[in-house]
Parts: structure tokens; C-alpha cells; sequence
């Protein structure tokens, strides 16, 4: 199978027309614009129900990731989705 997605339990599994992983928001804004649909983002898989599953474009933010910034004072830090 040439895009095979599955979660953690390998009890969900989807075959999309594409599995994409952006470098940055720039080709994420593409990717959304131009991608087959439905289009889903999948995190660590862990979710038991099919709620990454699609025949459309499964999309990994892993390489948008990384801390934008933090404030010691207030202890709140912003991530980037795929940290
Ligand atoms: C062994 C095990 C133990 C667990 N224990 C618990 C527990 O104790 N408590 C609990 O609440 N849950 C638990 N879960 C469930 C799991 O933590 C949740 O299902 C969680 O959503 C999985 O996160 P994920 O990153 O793997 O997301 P995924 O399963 O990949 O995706 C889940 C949903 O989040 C969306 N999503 C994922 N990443 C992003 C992103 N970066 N941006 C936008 N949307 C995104 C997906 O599109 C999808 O709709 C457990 C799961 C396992 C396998």
C-alpha cells in the first residue's frame, strides 16, 4: 500500500492519496489550498476512533515545531503544533 496511515493499535488504518509533512506554515497554507480532501492532521496516533482516518491527505505537523516563545512571569509558553 503506497500511503498507509495507521494509529497506534493499528485497529483505524487509511490508505489517503497523500500523506504530507510541511516544513512551515507556508507550505501547510499550500498544502490546505491544493491537497485532496477531506484533509486531516495526525498527531502520535494514539486516538482510538477514526478521527485521522481519511481518503483525502493525512497531514504530520512534525516538522513545525518548536518553542515561539515564553513568559516566565505568567509561566505560559506558545508551541508550535507539531512540538
Ligand atoms: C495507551 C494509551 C493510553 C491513553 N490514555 C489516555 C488517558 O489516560 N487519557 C486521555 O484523555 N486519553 C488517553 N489516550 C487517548 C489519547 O491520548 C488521545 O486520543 C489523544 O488525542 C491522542 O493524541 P495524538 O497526538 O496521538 O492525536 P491523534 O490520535 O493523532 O489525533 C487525534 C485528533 O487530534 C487531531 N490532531 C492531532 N494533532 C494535531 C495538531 N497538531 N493540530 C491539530 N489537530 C491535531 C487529529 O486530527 C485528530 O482529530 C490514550 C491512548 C493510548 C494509546
Amino acid at each position: 500500500m503506497p500511503n498507509a496511515w495507521s494509529n497506534w493499535s493499528g485497529l483505524v488504518q487509511a490508505a489517503p492519496k497523500l500523506i504530507a509533512t510541511p516544513a512551515d506554515a507556508g507550505e501547510l497554507a499550500d498544502l490546505v489550498r491544493i491537497a485532496p480532501g477531506p484533509l486531516r492532521v495526525a498527531g502520535a496516533g494514539h486516538s482510538f476512533t477514526p478521527l485521522v482516518k481519511s481518503d483525502g491527505t493525512i497531514v504530520s505537523l512534525e516538522k513545525i515545531e518548536g518553542l515561539v516563545s515564553h513568559d516566565a512571569a505568567t509561566s505560559r509558553a506558545r508551541l508550535r503544533a507539531g512540538t
